[in-house]
């Protein structure tokens, strides 16, 4: 069998589509899309339509649309443009999780030598931070909430709508990290009422290098990356048409067959629990959400067998051999092997943290390739666990 791809939430291959959209952009319409003149022009038209695009998709006014360069910059500029524009009058304290990206987590904490406090709000055992805690937490002092929309590592879905309300009543901006959901369960942000989202082309079929981040107009924020007048002055930098090109195009696909991909993950997730509960039955458990998160997104701990815990690396790199890629819900952390902060974020086990894998499915995997991945994993379990004891 040729090599299994279930890394979806770390990146996915560029759909074919997409790509041919590209390619005119590389070399024969290569214009800046500041220049005045027809290859600027040309530019410029594919940059406006593509952003217009985008806007319709999630509900947001072209204007609202700033392109970046993924979802670390969409994350790091809305965390630290609200800061800058809020905290001279006090406000400096950021609500948040610590089981959110390290894209929003790292420039948060470095904020705090500009004198920032940072709140953790502490999730329960499925990943879902409720509404009414960020309503207690809100104080006088804060300048920013931001919750993301689906956790990459264990695939929960917060109530950002309901959290939107309480946040808009506290007159609090508010900011999700939608990277994981866009494409995969409606973003809509008039409906959800939020102030800002950050979106990657890469998560969903389109190339690396390239995000959005939509900034409700009226939102206080400062622009963090200072160049040029692209972006209306709100992100400096020669725009990447080639990039903007095969986001839109992504994002369109993505949307479009949502829930034909959604209906096909959830049989490859059906496939994959079921083998689990048949071949590795009372040897693992599922981190996170059970039923109730996004279908794609598979975390599996395995518990330890006669005390001795399962080397959760050794595990992924056994997978490897046999080409099945997946990854790790463990990090090497200064030297030690530590569960990843979302696992200990959630109060996972440190053993069965340690020992845990994430699965994440995209839409051109198979039934088939699903249960040779059991397959395999029953093995390869059978052979460490022999090892161990
Ligand atoms: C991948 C990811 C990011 C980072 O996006 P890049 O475009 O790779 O910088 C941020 N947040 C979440 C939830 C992600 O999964």
């Amino acid at each position: 069998m040729d090599s299994i791809y279930f890394d979806h939430a770390a990146t996915t291959p560029v759909d074919e589509r997409v790509l041919e959209a590209m390619l005119p952009y590389f070399s024969k319409m290569y214009g800046n899309a500041n220049s005045a003149h027809q290859f600027g022009r040309d530019c410029k038209v594919a940059m406006e339509d593509s952003r217009e695009l985008i806007a319709s998709l999630i509900g947001a006014e072209p204007s609202e649309i700033i392109f970046t360069s993924g979802g670390t910059e969409s994350d790091n500029a809305f965390i630290k443009g609200v800061f800058s524009a809020l905290s001279k009058a006090g406000k400096t304290e950021i609500i948040t999780s610590p089981i959110e990206h390290h894209a929003i987590i790292h420039p948060a904490e470095a904020l705090k030598r500009e004198g920032a406090t940072i709140t953790y709000l502490q999730p329960d055992k499925d990943g879902i931070i409720s509404a009414e805690k960020v309503r207690e937490a809100i104080s006088d002092k804060t300048a920013l909430v931001s919750l993301m929309h689906v956790n990459n590592e264990i695939g929960s879905i917060n109530p950002i709508k309901e959290i939107a309300a309480v946040c808009n009543e506290k007159n609090i901006p508010f900011h999700s990290d939608t990277v994981q959901s866009v494409g995969k369960i409606p973003v809509n942000v008039k409906e959800l009422g939020v102030n800002s989202i950050s979106i990657s082309a890469h998560k969903i079929y389109g190339p690396k290098g390239i995000g959005v981040l939509y900034v409700k107009n009226g939102t206080p924020w400062i622009p963090w990356l200072q160049g040029g007048s692209q972006e209306r002055r709100r992100r400096g930098g020669t725009s990447n048409v080639t990039g903007i090109v095969g986001m839109a195009q992504s994002m369109k696909f993505a949307l479009n067959e949502m829930e034909e991909h959604r209906a096909h993950f959830e049989l490859l997730r059906k496939t994959a629990v079921e083998g689990l509960q048949k071949n590795c039955e009372g040897l693992f458990e599922i981190n996170g959400p059970q039923q109730e998160g996004v279908p794609h997104i598979l975390n599996i701990g395995f518990k330890p067998a006669d005390n001795v815990p399962l080397d959760g690396e050794m595990l992924l790199l056994n997978l490897d051999i046999e080409g099945i890629c997946v990854s790790n819900g463990s990090a090497c952390t200064s030297g030690a092997v530590e569960p990843s902060h979302v696992l200990q974020g959630i109060g996972v086990d440190t053993n069965v943290g340690n020992s845990s894998i994430r699965v994440s499915f995209g839409k051109s995997n198979t039934v088939e390739q699903v249960q040779y991945f059991i397959e395999k994993l029953e093995q390869i379990l059978e052979r460490m666990m022999a090892k161990a004891s």
